[in-house]
C-alpha cells in the first residue's frame, strides 16, 4: 500500500501544478495539462496515448494491464473548467495557492482535484509493481463543461475499443452529509436528462398608449409563471431518492412527507433531495415586445426543466401540464437530453461502501442522481454494461460547504480530502481487479 502521507503530499502538489494551468473552457486548452499527466502515467508503467478531435485539446487515455483474467476498471475525470473571474477571487484563481490547510483554485473541486488523486493512486500502485487483473484504465478528457464534443462524447464515439469499460468512478458525489446524527456518503448513479423548452403565448399588437386596443401576450405569462412559482410536479419516487431517503431515516414510501420531515429538521437537505423526486421546472428567461410602446402579439418564455432518469418528452409533457394547465399556451421543446443511469447495487458501490466503513466507520453510503450532466452519460450511453459511478470522497468539507463553491468564486479543496480520496482509489483499485 502506498503510504497515506506521502499519497497526500503527492496529490497535492499534482493539484497544484494542474491548476496552474489555466484550462477555462472555451477556448480549454488542455494540451500542457494532459502532458503532465501522460508524463506522470508513463513513468509508472502505463501505456499512454494522448488522442485528439481538435489541436491542442487532447484526451489521455492510460493502460496499465495485467495478467489475469477481470474487469477493466476506469478512473475517469476532466481537466477543463468553467470560467473564473479574479476580481471575485481572494487568490488568484490560477495560483494554486496552499492556505488555510487547502489547495485554492479554478477546478479544486471541479475537478482537477479528484484528476490529481486518480492519478496519484494509480501512478503509486503501478511504482509499487501492483497489477491488476484485468486492467485498470485512466481516462482523462477535456471538453467536459461545455458537453464534451471534442471529449467523452467522441471517445466513445471514434475510440471506443480504447476506452471501453465495466466500471468506472467518475465526478457527481462524495461529499459527507450530515443529518439527524448520521453521515452519508453520496454515489452518484444516474443523471437526470434536460428537457428546456419555451412556451409562448399569443395576442394582438396595438399602441400601448391605449392598452385595451390590443390584446397583450406578455400578461398572458403571468399566470403561467405563478403557477411555476406556486409549485413544482408532483414527487415521484425512483431507486437513486429512494436509497438517499432510506440512508437519512426518512420514508420513502411518502415522498411529500419525507420532503416536509427532511425540511424540519434541515431545509438545506429538502432543497437539495427535493429536485432528484421528480420533474423539475425553472423559468428563467422572458421576451415580448420590442419597443416599450407597442402591444406585444407574441410573448415566450424559457424553462429550464429536468427530467428523472430514464424518461422522455411525453413524461416531461405530463408534469408541465399538471402545473400549466392545458390551454392558453404552446410548447417547443429546445433541447431534449434523456438521463441514464446504473443500477444501484453492484461490486463497484460494494467495494465503495467497504472503504467508507473502514476509512470512516459508521458512516454509510447511499446511492443519490445529479440533476446535472457529466461525462458518465457518454459512458452509459455507449457501454449499456458499464457501471458508471460519480465518487469524490470529501469530509473535512461537506456538501453545504462545498456546492456554493463549484463554478464558484474561491473554489477550494482540503488538503486532508485529497488524501482521503487517493486513498479510495487505491481500495477500490485493489478491491475490484485483485
Ligand atoms: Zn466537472
Amino acid at each position: 500500500m502506498p503510504e497515506a502521507a506521502q499519497l497526500e503530499r503527492r496529490t497535492t502538489e499534482l493539484l497544484q501544478r494542474l491548476i496552474r494551468f489555466n484550462t477555462v473552457n472555451p477556448p480549454g486548452d488542455e494540451q500542457a495539462a494532459q502532458e503532465l499527466l501522460h508524463e506522470t502515467l508513463a513513468a509508472a508503467g502505463f501505456e499512454c496515448e494522448l488522442l485528439s478531435a481538435v489541436e491542442g485539446r487532447p484526451n489521455l487515455v492510460a493502460r496499465l494491464r495485467g495478467d489475469g483474467d477481470g474487469p477493466t476498471l476506469c478512473l475517469c475525470g476532466h481537466v477543463d473548467t468553467v470560467l473564473a473571474d479574479p476580481g471575485d477571487w481572494s487568490v488568484d484563481p490560477w495560483s494554486g495557492e496552499l492556505k488555510d490547510g487547502c489547495v485554492w483554485g479554478r477546478g479544486a473541486l471541479d475537478m482537477k482535484s479528484q484528476v490529481a488523486a486518480e492519478v496519484a493512486a494509480a501512478a503509486s500502485l503501478a511504482e509499487e509493481g501492483w497489477r491488476p487483473a484485468g486492467e485498470l484504465l485512466v481516462v482523462i478528457t477535456a471538453d467536459e463543461e461545455v458537453g464534451g464534443e471534442y471529449g467523452a462524447q467522441w471517445l466513445c464515439d471514434q475510440h471506443a475499443d480504447k476506452v471501453r469499460c465495466d466500471f468506472m468512478v467518475n465526478e457527481g458525489a462524495g461529499e459527507i452529509l450530515h443529518f439527524n446524527g448520521r453521515r452519508v456518503y453520496g454515489v452518484c448513479v444516474a443523471e437526470k436528462g434536460v428537457f428546456r423548452f419555451t412556451l409562448t403565448t399569443e395576442g394582438r399588437a396595438g399602441h400601448a398608449s391605449i392598452p385595451r386596443i390590443g390584446d397583450n401576450a406578455l400578461t398572458k405569462l403571468a399566470p403561467l409563471l405563478q403557477a411555476m412559482r406556486d409549485r413544482q410536479p408532483s414527487l415521484e419516487l425512483s431507486p437513486e431518492p429512494e436509497s438517499l431517503l432510506t440512508a437519512l431515516g426518512l420514508d420513502p414510501s411518502d415522498p411529500e412527507a419525507a420532503v416536509r420531515e427532511a425540511a424540519d429538521t434541515d431545509p438545506r437537505v429538502a432543497v437539495l433531495v427535493e429536485p432528484l423526486l421528480g420533474v423539475t421546472l425553472t423559468p428563467t428567461m422572458a421576451h415580448a415586445s420590442d419597443k416599450i410602446n407597442v402591444i406585444p402579439a407574441q410573448a415566450s418564455l424559457k424553462v429550464d426543466c429536468r427530467v428523472p432518469p430514464g424518461l422522455g418528452r411525453e413524461h416531461a409533457l405530463a408534469k408541465i401540464t399538471e402545473v400549466l394547465g392545458e390551454d392558453g399556451w404552446s410548447i417547443d421543446f429546445n433541447e431534449e437530453v434523456v438521463g441514464n443511469r446504473s443500477p444501484i447495487e453492484t461490486p463497484l458501490m460494494g467495494a465503495i461502501r467497504g472503504w467508507v466503513e473502514q476509512a470512516d466507520p459508521g458512516a454509510t453510503v447511499a446511492a443519490t442522481s445529479l440533476p446535472g450532466f457529466t461525462d458518465s452519460r457518454w459512458w452509459r450511453e455507449a457501454f449499456p454494461d458499464c457501471v458508471a459511478y460519480g465518487f469524490f470522497p470529501q469530509r473535512e468539507m461537506d456538501l453545504f460547504e462545498a456546492a456554493p463553491l463549484v463554478h464558484g468564486a474561491d473554489e477550494r479543496v482540503p488538503v486532508a480530502d485529497l488524501g482521503f480520496a487517493a486513498d479510495a482509489y487505491v481500495h477500490v483499485c485493489k478491491e475490484m481487479l485483485s
